[in-house]
């Protein structure tokens, strides 16, 4: 199997007739010697989203669908397509058609030029309100900035990405997925392709405010420690200030003398504790942030290349 298109579905009954016309108008010329496959992941769906599977799944046999039993997400969706597709290379690709099938030659053609994973960024974006275009923007470069990896801003799935990218993929057993940043985590040679976004074709959007921020707490939590350092900043600005008042105090006693008794010393234990108590959350955060880290069980490493025989533990060989 050469290519496998990972496609998550929730209540897309307008969209699925018209995105596998337009797949299989861009792929069957494609030179794709082993042949693609379609998996449809119905997660969830409560329109006739799933007969419209069923039926293109009788129908051609390179269409296979994944069924979930209720609505797990889109990440999850995502997830099950990657953990069943047989494919060398995966695209992962929304069924709205907001990610145009078209792209697809430009994706694949750029992996074939050594790269393991081929992103499209988003130049524009239509058909989409203002809030969520600037939470969107917002989202992903407050991401950029408190992590250490480079997550792509403005893309979401929608890329092409090789059968080791997947394989590392499937050793992140974590259980809150932000796929986009796994990807990034696991590395090797990216790239990127620019596309213009389009408006959704039909239906609407599956993605409720609650499961936007959802999301966007997976990644900032899975990728970062920033949140857990806030307490420890605060704690040393806090005591900086008690400091400061200290000192104020000492000088208003002895120099200028104009001193009113009561107030410094209450003010000075009150930051002074604070501060201090600030500090040990953020030490119990430290220790949280590791915790965190090990609970994950991400494979320390991913080795790209190397003579050596495998190794039996720590890290992994893709
Ligand atoms: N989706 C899903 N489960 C959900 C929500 C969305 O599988 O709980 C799918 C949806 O069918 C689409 C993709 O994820 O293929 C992106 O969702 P949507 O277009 O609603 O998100 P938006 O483009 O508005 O961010
Ligand atoms: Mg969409």
């Amino acid at each position: 199997m050469e290519l496998s298109v990972v496609i998550p579905i929730y209540n897309e009954e307008s969209n699925i007739g018209e995105l596998y016309e337009r797949l299989l108008r861009v792929l069957e010329p494609m030179p794709l010697a082993g042949g693609f496959e379609l998996i449809f992941i119905n997660d969830g769906s409560r329109d006739q989203s799933l007969p419209l599977l069923l039926n293109l799944a009788s129908r051609d046999a390179r269409v296979r669908y994944i069924d979930f039993s209720r609505n797990f997400g889109h990440q999850i969706a995502v997830t099950a397509g990657l953990d069943r597709a047989q494919g060398q290379a995966v695209v992962i690709i929304d069924a709205d058609l907001q990610d145009p099938p078209e792209l697809l030659p430009a994706l694949y053609q750029k992996l074939h030029e050594g790269y393991e994973v081929v992103y499209a960024k988003r130049r524009s974006r239509q058909g989409e309100n203002v809030a969520k275009k600037l939470t969107a923007r917002l989202f992903y470069r407050i991401l950029a900035n408190i992590t250490h990896i480079s997550i792509p801003v403005d893309t979401g799935d929608f890329r092409i990405i090789s059968r080791k990218v997947v394989e590392g993929l499937r050793m992140m057993p974590e259980q809150n997925k932000f796929i986009r940043g796994q990807i990034s985590w696991i590395g090797y040679r990216q790239t990127f392709v620019e596309y213009d976004r389009a408006g959704r074709a039909g239906g609407t959007t599956g993605y409720t405010y609650r499961k936007m921020i959802h999301l966007a707490l997976d990644g900032i939590t899975a990728f970062s420690d920033a949140p857990l350092k806030v307490a420890t900043i605060g704690g040393f600005v806090v005591s900086g200030i008690a400091f400061l008042v200290g000192l104020y105090t000492l000088y208003s006693r002895f120099v200028t003398h104009d001193y009113q008794p009561g107030w410094p010393s209450l003010m000075v234990s009150i930051l002074f504790l604070g501060g201090v108590q600030l500090i040990s959350v953020g030490i119990i955060g430290e220790y949280i942030a590791r915790l965190n880290a090990n609970v994950r069980q991400r494979p320390l490493y991913i080795v790209s290349d190397t003579n050596m025989p495998a190794a039996r533990s720590a890290g992994q060989e893709a």
